[in-house]
């Protein structure tokens, strides 16, 4: 069983992925498998360097033959289209390499894996997951959180929780919600219960109940 992991940032995924861990719940991160797929040497990064080859100046590569991340980004972030392309060539590798990672924790034997992912819904890796689970924290909260881990000022991490599905939508989506608004305390606790429930529906399952 794939459990999706989602929340706007600074919602706690990461802290709650720790925290399953903890339990012996193994996980992977789609934040990282989005890096992997455009490091040196793979298909993706020649297929963006030579796309942007004639950008001025540089194009999207740093001497070292690393991806220019800011100066990607400020391409697709002006136009659309090229962001729909940059998708097609990453969304699918990505998708890939996420099914592979995902096949070999389960393979360990781990009661079930986590699928954490800050685009869970947007970019429809919510599909290989066979629940979804959202951290939810109120906005005021989640700005704070932003502002204190993050070299941004609350207006900053306001304008970034603004640009992020509407916590209404993402609830709305969600098989399970783990209120992440009190103390991490209390998220363990939480943590725990989704624990028990969860292993309880992967042993029913693999009874045919
Ligand atoms: P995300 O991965 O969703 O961006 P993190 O797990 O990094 O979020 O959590 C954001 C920040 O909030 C971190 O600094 C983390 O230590 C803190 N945090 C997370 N959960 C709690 C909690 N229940 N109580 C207090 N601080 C928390």
């Amino acid at each position: 069983m794939i459990i999706g992991v989602t929340g706007g940032i600074a919602s706690g995924k990461s802290t709650v992925a720790r925290a399953f861990e903890a339990l012996g719940v193994p996980w992977v991160d789609a934040d990282d498998v989005a890096r992997e797929v455009v490091e040196p040497g793979e298909p993706a990064l020649a297929e963006i360097a030579e796309r942007y080859a004639h950008e001025q100046g540089p194009g999207v590569l740093n001497d070292d033959g690393t991806l220019n991340r800011r100066a990607l980004r400020e391409i697709v972030f002006a136009d659309p289209a090229e962001r729909r392309w940059l998708e097609s060539v990453t969304h699918p590798r990505i998708r890939a390499r996420l099914v592979e990672h995902l096949a070999r924790l389960e393979a360990s034997g781990a009661p079930y894996v986590l699928l954490v992912s800050p685009l869970l819904f947007e970019s429809g890796q919510s599909e290989m997951a066979d629940r979804c689970l959202v951290i939810d924290v109120p906005e005021a909260l989640q700005i704070e959180r932003t502002a204190a881990r993050d070299d941004v000022d609350e207006a900053q991490a306001h304008a970034i929780v603004a640009a992020q599905m509407p916590r209404a939508e993402r609830l709305a989506r969600a098989d399970d919600v783990l209120d992440n608004g009190g103390s991490e305390e209390e998220m363990r606790r939480r943590v725990a219960e989704l624990d028990r429930r969860y292993r309880q529906i992967t042993s029913d399952q693999s009874h045919g109940k």
